[in-house]
């Protein structure tokens, strides 16, 4: 991850000279807010507030969302772009003015979106996708592997595809001569060979990693304005961490307050029409939760 970060610095810093490119496309009075994180996260909802703040203020509003598996903690990113006379519902590259990420790894993924003066807000508290945690395979060490077969007969897989063939014992006795073990490619990482070999040559590795958080940190600290704290736990101490999406709402609303100049949205107008737009049932807490966020 330290490469690709590096990588993306670099190549940031070379995409800056083409940053009036974009501007120029932009609109002058075109504001850009990124929101991104993951399924479950409440991006859409922190968008529909900065949407409706945006229209009480007397802009026209444009929004796009992108999402895959959004429901099972993929990534979910919403563009928002108000202004008189926004031209596409999409921000251009280097042109956000605001970026909230509500987790660490989509803000790397959508690193591409920000630039010198960009406000970034992120929420440092990762959430490792199933990839990470369930994406292995297994490794076989072949200077250990003495080829006694054992593996080829506690997999599934291998068993499967050579029972498949009409000629399980043939086709087992092949693979043990001709690999002497198990075939890493067809493995599902179910784990269940490891503890039939005699002599320890299985392991199972991961496929995936999560970038270092210094990493993250580096990256955005060495390239806008960023704040990177963990909101998720205020979001705790309201009563909800599903409220970190609000939390972080607050700490914009304290900032926009101070520097309006970032964008015409106000404060208040933020806090009322998140009071107006969260479940009726969870409104306590998202108060709390937004107050939290700006003190
Ligand atoms: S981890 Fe599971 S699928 Fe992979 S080789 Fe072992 S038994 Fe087969
Ligand atoms: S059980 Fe271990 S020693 Fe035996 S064939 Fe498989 S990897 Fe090799």
């Amino acid at each position: 991850m330290k490469e690709s970060c590096d990588a993306l610095i670099g190549q940031i810093s070379n995409q800056r000279l083409n940053q009036n490119h974009w501007l120029k496309y932009n609109g002058e009075d075109t504001k850009n807010i990124l929101i991104s994180g993951i399924g479950g996260q409440g991006v859409l909802l922190a968008a529909l507030c900065l949407g409706k703040a945006a229209l009480a203020e007397g802009f026209s509003v444009r929004t796009a969302e992108t999402h895959g598996m959004a429901q099972r903690g993929g990534s979910v990113s919403v563009h928002v772009r108000f202004g008189k006379n926004v031209k596409s519902p999409l921000i251009p590259p280097m042109s956000a003015d605001v970026f909230l990420a509500l987790e660490p790894a989509e803000a790397v993924r959508n690193f591409h979106f920000i630039n010198s003066h960009t406000l970034v807000l992120i929420n440092s508290r990762p959430y490792i996708p199933s990839t990470v945690t369930v994406g292995k395979k297994i490794k076989v060490d072949k200077d250990k592997c003495i080829g006694c077969g054992n593996c080829v007969q506690s997999c599934y897989v291998n068993y499967y595809f050579n029972f498949s063939k009409n000629s399980y014992i043939l086709n087992l006795a092949s693979t043990i001569k001709d690999s002497r073990h198990i075939s890493e490619d067809n493995c599902t990482g179910c784990g269940v060979c490891l503890d039939s070999c005699p002599t320890d040559a299985l392991e199972l590795n991961s496929l995936y990693s999560y970038p270092e958080q210094e990493e993250i940190k580096k990256l955005f600290l060495n390239n806008s304005k960023s704040v990177i704290k963990d909101y998720s736990e205020l979001a705790i101490s309201a009563g909800n961490i599903k409220s970190t999406n609000i939390v972080m709402l607050g700490k914009l609303a304290e900032i926009l307050e101070k520097n309006p100049n970032i964008l015409p949205i106000r404060g208040e107008t933020l806090f009322s029409v998140m009071k107006e737009s969260v479940p009726r049932k969870n409104l306590e807490a998202n108060i709390k939760a937004f107050c939290l966020g700006k003190a």
